[in-house]
């Protein structure tokens, strides 16, 4: 008998599952409104123009190699990613108490992340909300944190961020708890705390000791404005805290699959860099050895030389912007529909996503019926519309809300 015999299949990975089922429909209209990845409006994905030229500019550079990066990777890469989210003029980094490590994408600094506070910090209880982006309990829980919680985060009925009842179980966390927050674009409702109730939660973390984990996936894409979308990141710095963020340069660059990331790690004094730094080091060592260079050095190019960095910034409102239109073509659309119910939260919610509020059964009518591909939560990727099939979305919700 074969020693992997015992082995259980496990459950499928659902956007993934989704995004083989619609490679394998065949029918004309199909739409993929799960992944969440950019589409042009013609549906394709999209390489932003810089990002193509300075890889072409890096693959044709006569003086390049394919040696080692150094274990916590490209330091101009790194440099660029943390003053990115903490700000050119950050405090901590003047005072040299924040600096990045590269990372395997945003996942990649969530797991290097958890893995330093479990076994350096020995943080056990982590929370996240509900819902999060699915993978935040598993990256966890395989960290070895044996207290994972999850924060009341949305309304259901309202369809907007339930910040009362946040608060209220953040309260009942122990002090130490590690609570991961999204940065800007909370994924997957779209809808994140304003500037006030991000200072109520400050005021909250300080008095409670928790400890913040911004997880940073959506930077620039969300508004258009990386410096605006940081804003809840600097507040928290500005106030003193120690914390991480995990970066992630997969949506605002388009760079998914070459897994470009930056954990920042922000301490109250300079004295604990040297250490912290080594045992970051440590961990990916033993995990991965170094990470890969292609997108960090596409990154860091962009980020370092103004001319390109100014056409990323229009690369981002370009996305940033086809989103908003098809956020308001789609509420539009169902409102001129009559479909039951507001349609509201659509246009108010921001970043890649909307929680549209369709329930499971609605969910698989779109799937079987209309070939429509989504997350049973409701969740949709807005970059999955265009102009050729919003037309045919918009009637489909209809029919299943019906
Ligand atoms: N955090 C959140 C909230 C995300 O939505 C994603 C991407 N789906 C990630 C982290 C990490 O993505 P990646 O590893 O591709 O950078």
């Amino acid at each position: 008998m074969s020693i992997y015999a015992n082995v259980q299949k496990g459950p499928a990975i659902e956007v993934f599952a989704l995004t083989q089922a619609f490679k394998d429909d065949t029918h004309p209209n199909k739409v993929n409104l799960s992944v969440g990845a950019y589409r042009t409006d013609a549906g394709e994905p999209w390489v932003l123009p810089v990002v193509r030229r300075t890889e072409i500019s890096i693959a044709s550079d006569e003086k390049g190699n394919h040696e080692y990066l150094p274990v916590t990777g490209l330091d101009t890469f790194t440099n660029a990613a943390t003053q990115l989210v903490l700000g050119s003029d950050s405090p901590a980094i003047k005072a040299n108490r924040a600096f990045g490590v590269q990372t395997i994408s945003g996942t990649g600094a969530l797991r290097i992340a958890a893995d330093f506070l479990h076994t350096q910090l020995n943080r056990n209880v982590v929370y996240y909300s509900n819902p999060t982006w699915e993978n935040h309990h598993k990256i966890f829980a395989d960290s070895g944190f044996t207290s994972l919680h999850s924060y009341r985060y949305w309304d259901q009925s309202n369809r907007q961020l339930d910040f009362k009842n946040m608060v209220a179980d953040l309260e009942q966390a122990p002090p130490g708890a590690v609570i991961i927050l999204h940065a800007c674009a909370h994924n997957p409702t779209g809808s994140d705390p304003t500037h006030e109730q991000w200072k109520e939660l400050a005021e909250l973390f300080e008095r409670k000791k928790l400890f913040p984990l911004f997880d940073s996936a959506y930077q620039g894409f969300a508004s258009g404005d990386p410096d605006n979308d940081a804003w809840a990141v600097r507040y928290f710095v500005q106030k003193g805290f120690e914390l991480f963020v995990c970066q992630s340069f997969a949506k605002n660059f388009g760079l998914y699959c070459e897994r470009a990331g930056n954990l920042t790690v922000v301490q109250a004094d300079a004295s604990t860099k040297a250490a912290v730094h080594s045992q970051l080091t440590l961990l990916i060592r033993g995990q991965y050895s170094n990470p890969p260079a292609y997108g960090a050095r596409i990154v860091s190019k962009v980020l370092n030389t103004p001319e390109l960095r100014k056409e990323w910034m229009d690369s981002i409102q370009t996305m940033s912007s086809r989103i908003r239109q098809m956020r308001a073509a789609l509420r539009e659309k169902l409102v001129a529909l009559g479909t039951p119910g507001t349609w509201d939260h659509i246009v108010g919610q921001i970043g890649m996503f909307s929680y549209t509020g369709l329930n499971e059964s609605q969910v698989k009518v779109l799937i079987n019926d209309y070939h429509i591909y989504l997350l049973k939560t409701g969740r949709i990727n807005m970059c999955g519309l265009n102009t050729g099939n919003i037309d045919y979305v918009a009637k489909a919700i209809h029919a299943a809300v019906t």
